[in-house]
């Protein structure tokens, strides 16, 4: 049976968008051609515009078999301790006089497609064309599937580092991925195979490279040339194509290794102490600025009176849903309390803010409707509109003429406007006048979600209608107990009509047992103490103006209207690093990054609070400033 050799490469406007490569018997060709092009129509970077696909006849004689390397994994906890047992590996190759060299040329090949030929004997390059590279061709996994059009990185690293080794005088191979998303480099050689090295570059890191590491006392340049860009080559042994896990605990566990190696594993922090604006972590008393109590109120020792009270008087639980038997006169006071705070003719309690947007939204939008939402929305309005099944429109932020655009391009008899009132990433406020006109004049109901609006923006923390002067109001809003008001528990204030519909129609209102009295109490006390004492807010506010001055001063750009202040850092590792390193000197402020943001904005979010002192906040914008400069 005669064997072909495949080759695609495809590419979008002009760019370079896929390419892939097979050697296959002449019966596996009709499966292997569509899988191609299945993948160079359904790419990640776009759809193909421009797509070759070439065949050649390859001759038994010309095809050589080879074993593939075994592959091992270093798993280091920072890219740093990866480079480190790399450069132990090529010491250990008898290359250690020239690691610093190789590594930090490694760092620095960017751009290219093709590999470095990097010759040990005279420290020279010897690719013919540097902007071209070596490019590696004609080979594959003997037996590979046909018709899989996903590409496996993985078996294709492996194969083409198999050949590599193979070539004649080629000692070693260093590479790393150009997607932002694989931190998966690897070092090769005979000695020790192909060791995987995770992480070797932070997450949304474009850069990639390739080293192959020759030395000319062993062989021509040109035959290893030739060899790695003409020689067919079919690698054997691999490890198998989709390993058939019968575990299923193993399965999870996989993807919970997967998520470590891109760095986007979660673990929790543990607090020793109640949330405040001092809480203790390791043993070690840090100034909290990441908190969403921004008015300490979790803390305060009204509120904690009030929950405990309630829960003397009314029990632990509630015991039933609130259409069966967990209603009770103090939801219906808070509801009533809501309601007149965020002046509106009723409002209806949520377990919490979460459950709050997930219910409203699918409560009133069905596969009829049309969701017009805000790219930075968050992610319970997102699972909101999926549950809806509504067709969701997402509009760019804040950008109210790319909404109207959008609207009058989506034509709908049901639909609904939806936004953040405050963006919990960047926190800056919604346009709300024009966000409500666009509703009126398009017959849609308008939706914002308050959670970190109330308590922090109006003068006396009303939130957004209150911040815009009473000048326009939306038909919902949704809000959250347990952001300034300390408590827990979610909400929507709107007209007696929408808020008896979500009574009747609302799944995560119908179907939960009731919020427990203690939140309830809370939440109760925390907003009187807001009607009562209006200077909470003012310090709030008169704290963020200040700390914003402060970051100034230090020649820190940052800007917000709110309690949230983000100070853009960029680079992924480098917002981590400032991060820890404040951890260090006693001040909580996380490092937020890809993919809750997006690539290349990785950011410092501070969360300001009323309690904060202006020596505290002078002092954490002197450390930040310090911490960056040390950092960068
Ligand atoms: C926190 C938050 C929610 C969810 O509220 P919870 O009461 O914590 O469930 C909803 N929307 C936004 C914008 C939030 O920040």
């Amino acid at each position: 049976m005669p064997t072909y050799s495949i080759k695609m490469r495809a590419s979008k406007s002009g760019m370079h968008v896929s390419g892939a490569e097979r050697i296959i018997p002449q019966q596996d060709i009709s499966p292997a051609i569509s899988a191609l092009a299945e993948r160079a129509l359904h790419h990640g970077l776009g759809r193909a515009d421009f797509i070759n696909i070439k065949m050649e006849e390859v001759l038994p004689t010309e095809l050589e078999y080879l074993d593939a390397l075994p592959v091992s994994t270093s798993p280091a906890p920072t890219i740093e301790g990866s480079f480190a047992i790399m450069r132990q590996i090529l010491g250990e190759l008898g290359l250690a006089d020239k690691a610093d060299e190789l590594i930090d040329l490694f760092r620095h090949v960017h751009p290219m497609r093709g590999a470095v030929l990097y010759d040990v004997a005279t420290g020279q390059r010897l690719e013919p064309d540097h902007e071209r590279g070596i490019r590696v061709t004609y080979m594959d996994a003997e037996g590979a599937s046909s018709s899989n059009s996903n590409k496996d990185h993985f078996r294709e690293a492996i194969v083409l580092a198999t050949k590599v080794i193979n070539a004649p005088g080629i000692v070693a191979e260093l590479c790393m991925s150009d997607d932002p998303d694989y931190v998966v480099g690897y070092i090769s050689s005979k000695q020790h195979g192909y060791v995987r090295l995770p992480p070797l570059k932070a997450v949304g890191d474009p850069h990639g490279g390739r080293i192959f590491i020759f030395d000319s006392r062993k062989a021509k340049a040109e035959d290893a040339i030739y060899y790695l860009e003409k020689q067919k080559v079919l690698v054997r042994g691999l490890p198998p194509e989709r390993p058939v896990n019968t575990n299923p605990q193993q399965i999870f566990a996989e993807e919970l290794e997967r998520l470590k190696e891109k760095s986007l594993y979660r673990s929790m922090r543990t607090m020793e102490s109640a949330q405040s604006k001092y809480v203790d972590i390791k043993g070690n008393r840090t100034l909290m600025l990441a908190s969403n109590s921004y008015l300490d109120l979790a803390n305060d020792a009204r509120v904690k009176q009030a929950a405990a009270d309630a829960a003397l008087a009314w029990g632990a639980g509630s015991g039933g849903s609130r259409l069966t038997t967990g209603n009770t006169q103090l939801h219906e006071e808070l509801e009533a309390e809501l309601a007149r705070f965020k002046g509106t003719e009723a409002a209806l309690l949520f377990n919490t803010g979460y459950m709050a947007n997930v219910g409203i939204l699918s409560a009133l939008c069905d596969s009829e409707s049309v969701i017009f939402s805000d790219e930075y929305n968050h992610a319970s309005i997102i699972d909101g509109a999926r549950l809806s099944k509504a067709r969701t429109v997402v509009y760019k932020h804040n950008d109210m003429q790319d909404l109207e655009t959008k609207i009058l391009s989506t034509p709908c008899r049901k639909g609904i406007v939806v936004s953040d009132a405050v963006f919990s990433m960047d926190g800056d406020i919604i346009d709300l006048p024009r966000f409500v006109a666009l509703g009126q004049k398009y017959h849609l109901l308008t939706m914002i979600d308050e959670a970190h609006a109330t308590g922090v923006i109006g003068a006396t923390g009303r939130g957004a209608v209150e911040h815009f002067g009473y000048s326009c109001a939306p038909d919902i809003i949704m809000g959250t107990l347990s952001k300034s008001l300390g408590a827990e528990g979610g909400f929507a204030a709107s007209s007696k009509v929408i808020i008896e519909y979500l009574k009747n129609k609302a799944r995560s209102f119908i179907f939960a047992t009731s919020q427990a009295p203690a939140p309830l109490g809370a939440a109760l006390a925390a907003l009187r103490i807001l009607e009562n004492e209006p200077q909470h807010v003012q310090a709030l506010q008169h704290n963020a103006a200040y700390f914003l001055d402060c970051l100034h001063k230090k020649g820190i750009e940052a800007h917000s209207p709110t309690a949230i202040i983000p100070i853009i850092i960029g680079d992924e590792a480098t917002a981590l690093k400032v991060a820890e390193e404040l951890l260090g000197e006693g001040i909580l402020v996380p490092a937020i990054r890809y993919p809750t943001v997006a690539k290349g904005t990785a950011r410092l979010r501070v969360a300001l609070m009323s309690t904060h002192t202006e020596e505290e906040l002078a002092r954490t914008a002197k450390l930040i400033a310090e911490a960056i400069k040390r950092c960068k």
